[in-house]
């Protein structure tokens, strides 16, 4: 409420169609607003030839080994037996009452319905990644560390939690380095980003930047320092021609209120990102960038999509992948030129979730990148069945490798070729696609029952293929693929263009 208030008292100039444009993401707002239209200032010279190396037959010793750790929401209160379907938007909390029967009790593993992650989910997540993957080079943490206790947030809350799982990272993983970035839970309230120059306590968040300085350092070199403080961002060398650029970019999401303070490029973040990426390519480094929330969604401000995708399309030859969080699904996005559609230029993956919320089943990713061009080879997701899990509390979860996305799509690589590829795959097979869409709620027993109808596969298909907001080119194009096999196949239903169509908010 505190910066709600600070926003509205504090906006020069703030007019209906601004809040219009941010909220509702230009639909239905009466005229354009133009303080939502911005570029990012920075003249990055000419693209330099397409020369992306695509596909090299690395050898073992040849491949880096990264786990990626996504949206660990761990609920410090989550009750084993507590009340489970307790009609908030979260549950499972000792807070919350007995439940009415033993159907509504909350599982000891966790639950599928509305309820985050109790830590014993958290610690053996981490055991069995160092039980099973001996040599891992580096471990990718997309965010969204706090629970969905979004009416309970504060500071201290928060801090508490997010200390406590990354000291508990640390301790087990001392010497690997691990690369942190936000999620939109991290800060009190929930979503909201404040500019670096606010630095009125009371609605600042430059609380939640120290504490990311101060609990990242065991990992980072001294120089992040400077640009976490700043705005929650960094960039390391992890090795010699290998950069990651570990994203903010939650200031897009448009429940951040300070986006109706300035909606433009916060604290030049996107700026920063283009000199860094210029840098790189003139070092002919090669950029694996990590992002919280997927470019492409209806959550993230249209302009910095945009802008975002911009920064993508020149930079084909050194952003090798994307890796996202948010969703807890597990799905991949192609970027294709604006100009020149049917050119891939680059490719974003997300790491699932360790939460089950909801209707998940707790994950984590192991990506094989070649050593030398820092393609994605191949990308595994593990698992534990939550339903078997919780049959027996004094066993430890039984994790399997769920599937190799290179043996299961056939694709020779995770390169913006071979996934270009896979997006008319999945529009021509309808039963490749209903594979898709089992592993995108990571074979949870609840969400396989409610099944995935022809709407619900041409949603994700849709997805697949949509990285920057608002713009549906790329969906039609699937759209009409997947018609015209589905009609030959015999599909019955009826089979609308959807135009525009983008993913509804599902968990995040
Ligand atoms: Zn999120
Ligand atoms: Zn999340």
């Amino acid at each position: 409420m505190d910066t709600v208030v600070y926003i509205l008292n504090n906006t020069k100039g703030l007019t209906s169609s601004r809040i219009c444009g941010i909220l509702f993401q230009g639909s239905g707002c009466s005229k354009e607003e133009p303080s939502l239209e911005w570029t990012v200032d920075v003249d990055l010279g000419p693209k330099p030839n397409v020369r992306r190396t695509d596909y090299r037959k690395a050898n073992a010793a040849d491949v880096l080994t990264i786990v990626q750790l996504s949206d660990i929401h761990h609920d410090p209160t989550y009750l084993p037996g507590g009340n489970a379907v307790c009609g908030k938007p979260m549950c499972c909390r000792s807070s919350q009452g007995s439940p009415e029967n033993r159907d509504a009790s909350a599982g000891y593993w966790g639950d599928y319905r509305s309820c985050d992650t109790p830590w014993n989910i958290f610690e053996d997540t981490v055991q069995q990644i160092k039980r099973t993957h001996q040599r891992i080079d580096y471990i990718y943490m997309t965010g969204d560390i706090v629970d969905h206790a979004i009416w309970n947030t504060s500071i201290e809350k928060n801090s508490d939690v997010i200390t406590k799982v990354l000291k508990q990272l640390q301790a087990d993983f001392p010497d690997t380095p691990v690369f942190p970035i936000l999620g939109n839970h991290e800060p009190s309230p929930l979503n909201v980003f404040a500019p670096h120059y606010i630095t009125n306590k009371k609605v600042s968040t430059n609380w939640l930047y120290q504490i990311s300085a101060e609990m990242w350092s065991v990992w980072l070199p001294s120089e992040t320092r400077e640009t976490i403080l700043k705005g929650g961002f960094y960039t390391v060398l992890a090795q010699p021609g290998f950069r990651i650029i570990a994203l903010n970019n939650n200031v897009c999401y448009h429940f951040n209120w300070w986006l109706i303070y300035n909606p433009r490029d916060q604290d030049d973040q996107l700026k920063w990102l283009a000199e860094t990426l210029l840098q790189s390519e003139k070092a002919a480094e090669k950029v694996h960038i990590l992002g919280h929330i997927p470019s492409g969604d209806t959550e993230c401000l249209r302009t910095w999509s945009r802008e975002f995708h911009k920064i993508i399309e020149r930079f084909e030859n050194t952003v090798i992948a994307i890796f996202n969080g948010h969703t807890h699904n597990d799905h991949f996005h192609v970027y294709y030129a604006i100009e020149e559609p049917t050119h891939p230029v680059s490719v974003s993956v997300n790491g699932g979730s360790v939460t089950p919320f909801s209707d998940l089943n707790s994950n984590y990713k192991i990506y094989t990148v070649d050593s030398a061009t820092y393609n994605i080879l191949d990308s595994e997701t593990w698992i534990f069945n939550l339903t078997k899990a919780n049959t027996n509390a004094s066993v430890n979860p039984t994790w399997f490798k769920l599937y190799s996305f290179k043996d299961i799509y056939g694709v020779e690589s995770l390169t913006p070729t071979e996934m270009d590829k896979l997006t008319h795959r999945l529009a021509a097979n309808r039963s490749l696609l209903e594979e898709y869409s089992r592993y995108y709620v990571k074979n949870a027993d609840t969400a396989l029952a409610n099944g995935c109808d022809s709407q619900c596969l041409k949603t994700k298909l849709c997805y697949t293929a949509t990285a920057k907001m608002g713009d549906s080119t790329q969906c039609d194009r699937l759209m009409q693929e997947y018609e015209a096999a589905n009609e030959r196949g015999g599909d019955s239903g009826i089979i609308n263009t959807v135009s525009g169509y983008l993913k509804p908010l599902i968990n995040g």
